[in-house]
């Protein structure tokens, strides 16, 4: 049995019922950018995600960025959304995810990822001790490799699928 698997799996962030999140004891959440924020290559963040994160805020959680893109880009999202981040991450390596729970004062298991990508995002998160939340495609245009992975991603998720919630 595949260990790194989401706790939960979402259209999108946008989707979402970030109410299930409290529900499982979520007090902060975690974001990546890329795919999961914003489609790919956006340079920065819309409206959308700009409303989305007055949205979790709104509703009393904790919010930063976790990518693991170069540290001027995630400084730019934070800039424009107000809110902390960590970049240049290096996910699924263990050391994002405590800087997370650090910034936030919460323990892991009251952390949250939400990320496109079952290979960097869940599975550092599942290994942070983090509640996962796995969130299908905004955008297929992305490179060779990223959509190679998918395949595999997709036949995990489909393999394993009966035991992942919906949220
Ligand atoms: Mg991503």
């Amino acid at each position: 049995m595949y260990a790194y698997l989401p706790d939960y799996i979402a259209k999108s962030i946008f989707e979402m019922d970030l109410e299930k999140l409290r529900e499982a004891g979520v007090k902060g959440i975690a974001v990546d950018i890329d795919n999961t924020l914003v489609p790919m290559k956006t340079r920065e963040p819309g409206p959308e995600a700009a409303e989305w994160i007055d949205k979790v805020k709104g509703l009393g959680f904790k919010v930063c960025i976790l990518s693991n893109s170069r540290k001027h880009r995630t400084r730019l999202f934070m800039d424009k959304l107000g809110i902390h981040g960590i970049g240049l991450a290096n996910k699924p390596g263990r050391r994002g995810y405590r800087g997370v729970a650090k910034y936030m004062g919460l323990s892991h298991g009251e952390c949250a990822i939400l990320g496109d990508q079952l290979f960097t995002d869940i599975k550092g998160g599942v290994r942070a001790g983090f509640v996962t939340v796995f969130t299908e495609y905004l955008d297929s245009n992305e490179i060779l490799w990223v959509r190679l992975k998918r395949k595999f991603e997709q036949r995990l998720i489909k393999k394993h699928m009966d035991g992942i919630k919906r949220i």
